[in-house]
Order: C-alpha cells, then sequence, then structure tokens
C-alpha cells in the first residue's frame, strides 16, 4: 500500500470481494508511511507499517536493475517489497498478495516485462494479484483455485488515469494524492545529493541520508560536509540529528540558521562553517559578527565575516 489512488483501488476491490484485506507498508530513510496511513483510515483496513532500512540498504547500493531517472530503483525495491510481503504472507497465512500496479503505466517498472521479473524475482510469482491489470494478466494460484473470482477483476492498462477515477468515485474514494511523489529517490536535487555523498563516503550511516532531506549542503575543499539550515523546519530537523562529536554553529547576536558539521572535520572547515552560518544569518555583511560553535558540549566563540561570493561557488553541492 504505497497509498496512492491505484494501490487505494486494487485493495478496495478485493475487499469488497468479501476477501479479508490487511494492508503493508514499508519505510526506510527515503519513504514514509504516511500516505498509507491516511489511505488505510480511509479505506477503513488494517494495515501493518515495516521498516525495511536493514534489506533496502544493501539492494539501493548495487541495484542489480539500476536506477531511473533519480536514484531509484525501482525494479529492485519492487522485489524486496514483493519478497518481504511474501514471506508475511506466509507467516499470517494468507493466501495472496495484492498490489496497485497497473500494466503499461509507468515506464521502467510496470511494463508487462517488469512485472514479470519482479514477480519471479521475489520469489512468489503464483501470488502476486495485481486486481486492476488482472485479466490481461496470467491467472494466479488464487484465480486457478477458484478463492477469488477472475471476471471480477479489471483490464485497466496505460498511462491514462480515467478508468481509476471513475473507479474511485464508484466505491467513494474521495481523497488520494497525485499520481507521482513520495519517495526522495526520485527527486532530482535529492539524487544528486546522494550521489556526491557517495563519492566521498562508500558505506554511508543511515544519519546521513537523513541529513540529506535539510538545509542547503556545502563540501569544503578537504572533504568535510557542512549544512545550513534554511528555514525553522531545517534547523529544528537538524538539531535533532546532531550528536555530541558534530560541530554545531549559530550566530550569537542576530537571528540566523543552525550550521552543522558532522563529525572529522578540520579548523578550516570550523571557520567556513561560522562565515556560512552568518553569511545566512541577519548580521550585516561588511562587518564582522560572533558566532558560537558547540562541539563535545563546550562552546567557542568566533569573531569573523560572513562568506562571499567566491566561498560559496567553490563548494556548494
Ligand atoms: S519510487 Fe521509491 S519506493 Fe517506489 S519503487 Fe521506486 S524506489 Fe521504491
Amino acid at each position: 500500500m504505497s497509498g496512492g489512488l491505484d494501490s487505494m483501488l486494487a485493495a478496495k476491490l478485493i475487499a469488497s470481494l468479501d476477501v479479508d484485506v490487511t494492508c503493508i507498508t514499508f519505510t526506510s530513510p527515503f519513504f514514509d508511511a504516511r500516505k498509507a496511513q491516511d489511505a488505510a483510515r480511509q479505506l477503513n483496513l488494517p494495515l501493518i507499517v515495516e521498516d525495511i532500512t536493514a534489506e533496502f540498504l544493501p539492494m539501493f547500493k548495487a541495484p542489480r536493475y539500476g536506477y531511473g531517472k533519480g536514484m531509484n530503483p525501482c525494479i529492485d525495491c519492487h522485489t524486496l517489497m514483493l519478497n518481504i510481503t511474501g514471506r508475511k504472507m506466509e507467516k499470517m497465512e494468507a493466501d495472496f498478495i495484492i498490489t496497485g500496479e497497473v500494466l503499461g503505466q509507468r515506464p521502467m517498472s510496470q511494463t508487462r516485462q517488469s512485472l514479470n521479473i519482479v514477480a519471479k524475482n521475489s520469489g512468489y510469482a503464483d501470488y502476486i494479484l495485481r486486481p486492476l491489470s488482472a485479466q490481461l494478466l496470467s491467472p494466479i494460484k488464487a484465480e486457478r483455485e477458484g478463492k477469488i473470482e477472475r471476471s471480477r477483476l479489471l483490464s485497466i492498462s496505460g498511462r491514462g488515469r480515467k478508468d481509476q477515477m471513475r473507479l474511485a468515485e464508484n466505491f467513494g474514494i474521495t481523497r488520494y494524492p497525485p499520481a507521482a511523489g513520495g519517495c526522495l529517490l526520485t527527486d532530482p536535487m535529492f539524487a544528486r545529493r546522494l550521489r556526491e555523498l557517495f563519492s566521498f563516503t562508500k558505506n554511508p550511516e543511515i544519519r546521513d541520508y537523513h541529513l540529506l532531506k535539510y538545509g542547503r549542503h556545502f563540501r569544503t575543499p578537504d572533504g568535510a560536509k557542512i549544512i545550513v539550515g534554511r528555514n525553522n523546519k531545517d534547523n529544528e530537523e537538524l538539531r535533532k540529528l546532531a550528536t555530541e562529536n558534530d560541530l554545531v554553529c549559530n550566530t550569537a547576536e542576530f537571528p540566523g540558521p543552525v550550521v552543522l558539521v558532522p563529525k572529522g572535520y578540520s579548523d578550516s572547515a570550523r571557520l567556513l562553517a561560522a562565515k556560512l552560518c552568518l553569511r545566512y544569518s541577519d548580521a550585516p555583511k561588511n562587518g564582522q559578527a560572533a558566532v558560537i560553535c558547540r562541539h563535545n558540549r563546550q562552546d567557542t566563540s568566533f569573531i569573523t565575516t560572513a562568506a562571499d561570493e567566491n566561498d560559496l561557488s567553490v563548494i556548494i553541492i
């Protein structure tokens, strides 16, 4: 259950055939459960939320079928999700798995070939029902055994959304998110930050992925990362993610951003962090001002000037 319209329709269609449906959704540093929680609430169906980070990250670093336009390994990701769901199905002694996939809807992950690859590689090919396109696909075990009536399933295909919108109306589904969105890996800016991260760190920590979501990012010539909050939300999240081993800077006398330098920085990175803190603060740009930098619970005060255009052009990510 992604929480998108197709997954809602697939679940609702099967539930309307008197089948007990339990939804499952997955979380990782790159996607969360909010859309699915909203959808399951609307459909009045139970939802399992499973954090798949531990299995997702090794796959993500070297996906067998590569990435989409961003850093989204959709084929391998779907395969993993279906494999995890298959294991859950066996544990729950459920009969089959439903997905909201629609034949031909997405160029990379929903061609007939991709649907077949994903099903086969998940290890549960004969248990995966795609109710919205089922009549265009081979029958699965539950259909052959008469547990689900094939004639009640649908034959939607292609990129259009008209059939789905009509179906939503019939089912009284009025609230659903836009077709795209929800996975940071498809976001071009996030993908650029990820690639840059991988070029410096082969094995990032989970926190490194979360840090990519907030603030402006800079890389100093000696390889340190500097993150400057852009607004209150960024500042708040950066403070939450900071540890005692990081350097955290704030302006002393003027409103300004939280600047975070993850552990392992040099003196020159610390000076640049202080300068960036001033640049994005309300401090006057043509004079000196104080910045307080905290590390290992100790505060140090710097008097310096704001970073200028030349500093930025070299290091901004
Ligand atoms: S968009 Fe993101 S969550 Fe969805 S299949 Fe692709 S990688 Fe996985």
